[in-house]
């Protein structure tokens, strides 16, 4: 059986546990690996190596730590086709998305080599009568990131680059459920010219996150995954004295509105709602048509191109398949009993994915896209993230009525609206209590250079994720007033506040 350990001090370290979770391949249900979990000593063992390295790496000019990032992502767009094969083998995403999902993760490489212009500070003269002022950001220290199975590659790369680029030494907890490619990667940094000891991967669950939330040389942490993780991580880390971001889950809705073209919106729907399996936190899992005629007519289009989905396995020889299986067993039972909960609350399954033929679905984690009409506020398929290709319809009499039931629920990661009227696009973007919107764009994910995250139980923690709220999150800022002795000409008075 193959074995993933981890990688500490610039080389593979192999577990000392014992305990071991399992890697499957989604598509055939076969395992493949298994990861080894680390101990807590384990664990305290990557602290050190990230702490000791962290004296020469938090001096070296940012130019010289951008120009090993510059590597870096020459080196990764190089083994793109092997990451994304490798995402597509442990995760089950199709091979075309996989790949979207490593240029997307290379965004932020990118946004990181510019890491000499965005910790510049700021400068400013005469703050007083011959007196200066600037800021520094300096590095944090050691930086700890906890990242989802949905994204092995795009969501470790929208912690490290960026922590490592301020003079930051890292540890990285991928998920256990597909763990090969944030090692691989760790791998292509070395070759980039990282020195040892800067970025660790340690593999494990609870035992080796309590020590990164408790351990005090830990600064900060940065967690992507569930509402409950994210809540725990938050509030564990926080007690400890880090500055967290702790991103959580979501329920995207996205409100069509009776003037949109709607085979545009269909089209953007089918995508974001079946795309990955569903398996994005920026899914569209609920569609809001305004008015019963949109609804209607928005239903029998999504209802024509359903049939035409192509589900199966994400690497094959010929065209790509739309999506793949999901992630785990448990997984697949997990949405496919809610498909049964939403038939039980009274919502109208019209398109039953448990009953799709997939070919060459064997022992894989298959399940066919769903659709549902008439879902409700207050049903748990609508209230739950199911995290599957299943999509709600949930039918709102006016726009002022959609925008309630979106800012009245729980999450707040994305939503979108399609029209053709720019006053209900702006209504929208002002009204709606939600993190990232699109405007006619079904997944509004914000580029690299711009910063990503939710509002409400979707993020835990003032600062969302790369772009300028990177920068501020991996750096501590100092702020120096300086005057200069021989500017001292006159007696001055020491014991009221300074003011000009
Ligand atoms: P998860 O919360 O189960 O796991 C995330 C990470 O936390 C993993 O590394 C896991 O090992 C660790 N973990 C799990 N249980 C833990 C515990 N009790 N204590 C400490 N650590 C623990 O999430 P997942 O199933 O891997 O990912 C799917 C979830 O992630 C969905 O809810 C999705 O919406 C969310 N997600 C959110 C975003 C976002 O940007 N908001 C992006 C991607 C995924």
């Amino acid at each position: 059986m193959h074995q993933i350990h981890h990688f500490l001090n610039g080389s593979i370290v192999e577990g000392r546990s014992e305990r071991y979770a399992p890697v499957f391949n989604p598509a055939t249900g076969e395992q493949s690996a298994q990861v080894a979990l680390a101990t807590a000593d384990e664990t305290r063992d990557a602290v050190r190596i990230a702490n000791d390295a962290f004296a020469s790496w938090s001096k070296i000019s940012p130019l010289k730590r951008s120009r090993i990032l510059f590597k870096f992502k020459t080196l990764v767009e190089a083994h793109t086709d092997e990451l994304a094969a490798m995402i597509s083998r442990e995760h089950g995403k199709v091979f075309s998305d996989a790949k979207g999902e490593v240029t997307r993760g290379l965004e932020v490489v990118e946004f990181a080599c510019g890491i000499p212009h965005l910790q510049k500070g700021e400068h400013s003269m005469n703050v007083g009568t011959g007196v200066d002022s600037y800021s520094m950001m300096q590095p944090l220290g050691v930086c700890a990131g906890i990242s989802p199975f949905n994204f092995p590659a795009m969501v470790p790369m929208w912690m490290f680059p960026i922590a490592l680029a301020c003079g930051n030494t890292f540890i990285m907890k991928p998920s256990e459920k597909d763990p090969s490619t944030p090692m691989r990667l760790a791998e292509l940094l070395k070759e980039a010219g990282l020195p040892d000891g800067i970025f660790n991967v340690v593999n494990g669950d609870k035992e080796s996150v309590d020590v990164l939330l408790t351990d005090e040389r830990v600064q900060a942490v940065s967690f992507v995954g569930s509402t409950p993780i994210a809540e725990y991580i938050y509030a564990t880390a926080s007690a400890h004295g880090k500055r967290v971001q702790a991103l959580g889950g979501a329920k995207n809705h996205m409100v069509i509105m009776p003037d949109a073209d709607l085979d545009q919106a269909v089209d953007a729907l089918m995508g974001a709602a079946y795309g990955s399996a569903g398996e994005r936190c920026m899914a569209i899992s609920v569609a809001v048509p305004v008015g019963e005629e949109t609804a209607e007519r928005l239903r029998e289009k999504l209802i024509a191109r359903l049939e035409t989905l192509r589900v199966g396995p994400g690497l094959v020889d010929g065209p790509d398949n739309d999506m793949g299986p999901l992630v785990t067993k448990e997984h697949l039972e997990k949405v496919k009993g809610y498909i049964a909960t939403g038939v039980e609350e009274g919502a109208e399954l019209v398109v039953d994915g448990r009953e799709t033929t997939i070919e060459g679905a064997g022992n894989g984690y298959f399940v066919g896209g769903s659709l549902f009409d008439h879902v409700t506020p207050g049903m748990r398929i609508h209230t739950e993230e199911i995290f599957g290709p299943v999509l709600a319809i949930t039918r709102a009499a006016s726009f002022d009525s959609a925008v309630a039931m979106i800012n009245d629920h729980e999450f707040g990661n994305g939503t979108a609206i399609f029209t053709r009227d720019g006053d209900a696009a702006r209504q929208f973007c002002e009204q709606i209590q939600v993190g990232m919107v699109g405007v006619n764009v079904p997944i509004p994910v914000p580029m690299a250079f711009h910063s990503f995250g939710g509002w409400k139980r979707s993020l835990f923690g003032p600062l969302h994720m790369h772009g300028p709220d990177g920068v501020r999150f991996n750096t501590r800022m100092k702020t120096i007033t300086q005057r200069w002795p021989s500017g001292i000409r006159e007696e001055t008075n020491h014991f009221t506040m300074p003011t000009l």
